[in-house]
Parts: structure tokens; sequence; C-alpha cells
């Protein structure tokens, strides 16, 4: 991208904002790197470029898209972070160190490094959520350019980002690049698959292009007399996501019913409800479909209803009925919050509240010393299918899927963690490894003076639970 458009693109949406600012960013970042070339042959600054590219798409902030062209000077060039923060201004810098990889310290093995890799840019996620998106699109953009490696090194990237930048930005509400990670590793990591599934796709796409068409004439025609405001988009499945079905299903490709998936996005949350009760009206929804996240949104903030209904054909369609506003957030996760708004910065007022969670998760992980330990904890509350799980007074806790009372216990309070001795789920005594569906209701049973177990340690799930659990032996000066 050459200087004048990446000023033009930032302009169309940030048009007060200092463009001299990225301009100097632009100018600094291509002579820092000079004649540096990547594995591809081209030059390194495309690289960084590319990454600005992508921040620009999502709207960013100045400082976040400058960072962005910056974002290699530190580990890859003999820049230091003085003369960064001299240019630029301390705020940049701080971006740009957090983005920055570790990879020349020595580590006794290389789970190791990748543990405090991993923990080094939760930290300065922690400190500034921007690190994190700077940190995906520079990994999308090499995920894209993959093929130049040595086989060995593709296949070791494309493993961490399926196993923890894909679960990451889906943690984060980008579904979008969740979707094009997890394709890209898909590519390199299994690449029959990918390969007999994106063909077999693509033989299908005539038929479903003419099923859809017909879909959206049918729902036009319903939708109309009540002049509910609407719009409908068509969706495709990630590759990967199919392959993911096929697995879970135990069918070959040739079973695997894909699903057509149909937006409708309307303008208030009480049409939501109103196009759900007209979509229902004329088509007859799937037993057990239904999952209202509007009222229950995921963690990540996601809000939509999902129902899967029978089309005029007697095809399966799954409906997902959303706000523009709930479509943006569904879009871009957390960047969304973080979209240039002109005047004074980016900030909104409920980011802090919204992404406490983020940050008390990180602290809880910062507890875990083993790096195996840390790893393993990181992937398992990354992994997103969750359950809903009720207090008796009906407040809700979102637990990983798998979570125990244990975990329920400690996400209320750590007293009741602590002195939990047994569960009563849905007026039931259950075992302390039980693990919840969603909707179960479980009341936590607490003895005074009791104190946590070690065995707890093999029947929980969240990092929070786990890092409770430690602190308490530490304390105590007992060993594990
Ligand atoms: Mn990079």
């Amino acid at each position: 991208m050459s200087k004048e458009d990446l000023l033009k693109a930032f302009a169309g949406y940030a048009p007060h904002a200092d463009s001299a600012f990225l301009a100097k960013a632009y100018d600094f970042a291509v002579q820092a790197h000079g004649n540096q070339s990547r594995a591809s042959g081209e030059h390194y600054f495309g690289h960084c470029g590319a990454v600005a590219e992508m921040l620009l798409d999502w709207k960013m902030d100045l400082p976040t898209v400058a960072a962005g062209l910056l974002h290699d000077v530190l580990e890859d060039t003999p820049v230091t972070p003085e003369e960064l923060s001299a240019q630029f201004g301390p705020e940049v810098t701080r971006l740009v160190q957090g983005v920055t990889k570790i990879a020349t310290l020595k580590f006794p093995s290389r789970v190791d490094a990748q543990a405090e890799n991993w923990r080094r840019m939760l930290l300065a996620t922690a400190e500034d959520i921007r690190v994190i998106l700077i940190k995906l699109a520079d990994r999308l953009h090499n995920m894209r350019t993959i093929n130049f490696l040595d086989y060995e090194r593709q296949r070791r990237i494309a493993e961490e980002t399926m196993y923890l930048y894909a679960p990451l930005a889906h943690r984060l509400g980008m579904f979008e690049i969740k979707g094009q990670l997890e394709d890209l590793a898909f590519e390199v990591i299994d690449n029959r698959s990918y390969r007999q599934i994106s063909g077999e796709m693509q033989s299908r796409m005539a038929a479903r292009e003419e099923l859809l068409k017909s879909f959206q004439e049918k729902i036009e025609e319903v939708l109309k007399p009540s002049g509910l405001p609407c719009r409908l988009l068509s969706r495709t499945k990630s590759l990967y996501s199919i392959f993911q079905k096929m697995h879970r299903q135990g069918k070959p490709l040739s079973e695997i019913q894909d699903a057509l998936g149909v937006r409708l996005i309307t303008d208030s949350v009480a049409n939501c409800y109103a196009l759900l009760g007209l979509v229902h009206a004329h088509f007859k929804p799937a037993a057990g479909t239904f999952t209202d996240y509007i009222s229950l949104p995921k963690v990540n903030l996601y809000q939509s209803l999902h129902t899967t209904v029978v089309g005029p054909g007697g095809e399966p369609i799954e409906i997902q009925i959303r706000t523009e506003e709930m479509h943006r957030t569904a879009e871009y996760g957390i960047a969304a919050h973080w979209r240039y708004k002109g005047g004074g910065g980016a900030n909104d007022s409920h980011l802090e509240e919204k992404l406490n969670w983020l940050r008390q998760w990180i602290e809880w992980l910062q507890d875990l010393k083993n790096p195996r330990e840390f790893l393993e904890s990181l992937k398992t509350d990354l992994d997103f299918n969750q359950v809903f799980v009720f207090t008796p007074q009906g407040e809700v806790k979102v637990l990983p899927a798998g979570a125990t009372p244990l975990d329920f216990a400690f996400a209320v309070h750590t007293e009741i963690g602590s002195a939990c001795v047994g569960a009563l789920v849905n007026n039931k005594m259950v075992k302390l490894d039980y693990e919840f569906k969603s909707g179960d209701i479980c009341q936590i049973l607490t003895k005074s003076g009791s104190v946590p177990k070690k065995d707890w340690l093999s029947h929980v799930k969240t990092a929070r639970a786990r890092s409770k659990i430690r602190r308490y032996f530490r304390e105590k000066g007992i060993a594990l």
C-alpha cells in the first residue's frame, strides 16, 4: 500500500486526525527496514504496510495504525525503544513493545519459549487491548504468506495459529478473523482434507445459490407486509468448521448437510424478536435449535438470535437475527470498541467494564508458573464451547464446557470455592467432578473451616479456580 493510499484510507474515516503523524511513521518504517526482504522476496516493509492496511480496515485509531507500520522495527532493525519514544511518544512505543516477540531470549525448550511469549504478550494486552489487535493483523498476514517458508516452520506456525491465535480471536469476538486464521492453518496442517472440502464446496456452490435465492424471495414476501426494516445477508461457513462438523458427526463429507446460513439485520432489539416471530410463523423451526444470545450474550460480547428453520424445499436454514450494532460487534468484536470515533480518542465508556474479564483472566493465568500448565490453561479457557449455569437466585455464570461445581463455586466467590464440600445441581446431589450442562442450577454447599483439597486441581477447568487453589497451597507452604 502506497503512502498516499494509506493516508487517504485513514482520512476516509478519521478526517480530523493528525495524518502527518502517520506519514512520519510510514517513512520511518520504510527507512528502518531499508533493504530487508522477506522469505517471499518482497521488501520487508510490504509486510508492515499490509498489517497497517488491515488495521485501517478495522478503522483503528491513529496510534494503532502507526504502531502497525512500526510493529517490527524493534525486533528486526537497530531502532531502540528510546529512539522510537522520542519520535512517536510513549503510547506508540508501548504498543510496539507489546507486539515485539522475544524469540532471541534463550529458553530450555520451545514450550517454555512459547509460554513466555504468550505470557508477555497477554501482559501487554492487559494494559492495552490494541496490542492483540496488531498481533492478530500481523499473524493473519504471516499466515497469508506462509508458503514461502519451509514446511517444518509452516507447520509450527500453523499449529500455534490453530490452537492459540484463532481461539483468541474468537474469544475477542472477531469471528471473521478467526475463520480466516483457521482456514489458513487448516490448509497447512491437513492439506488433503482442506483441498477435498474446498473442491466439494465449489461444486455445491450453484445449487446453494439457487436455494438461497428461493428462500430470499419467500422471506421477503413474508416480511414485506410487516413493514419491519430488515436486510438479508447470506453467510458462508469456513472450510474448517465443515471439517469439524464431519468429525463431530462422524460422517464423510458427502453426508454432511451444509445448512444455508442467513442473517437478518434490523434496527432494534424489539424488531429482532418481531422478526423471529414472523420467521417462526411461516417456517417450521427445527426442535432445539433456538438460542437467545440477545438476553444471554456470550462473554465475547456476541449477541444474536439463532434459529434453524425448514426452508421452502425442505432444506435446513440457519438464521441469525441481530441489530446493526450487534452485527458490527459480531464482525469486528473487540475491535469495534476501538474504532476511531473522532474527538477525544476511541475509548468508549463501557469498554473498561466489558474488558474486565480479559484482565482478570490474564491475571489468573499469570499465577501459573509451569509453562506447560500455563499453555494448557490458556488453551482450555480459549476453547469457546461454553455453558450457562445459574445460581439459585437466577444469576448466570458463563463457564467453559466441561466446567465442574468447583469452577462454579470459585466463579461465585473465592471463599465459597475454598469452603466447598458438595453441590446440588437441579436439586440433586452431584460429585465435584460433575460436568455442567447449560441451564443447570447449581447450589454450592459449604462448611466453615473447610479448605481446598489437592485433588481438586484435577477437577477444575478454569484458570480462575486453578489459580485460587494453587495460591492456597502456596500460602500454606504445601508443595504440589
Ligand atoms: Mn510482523
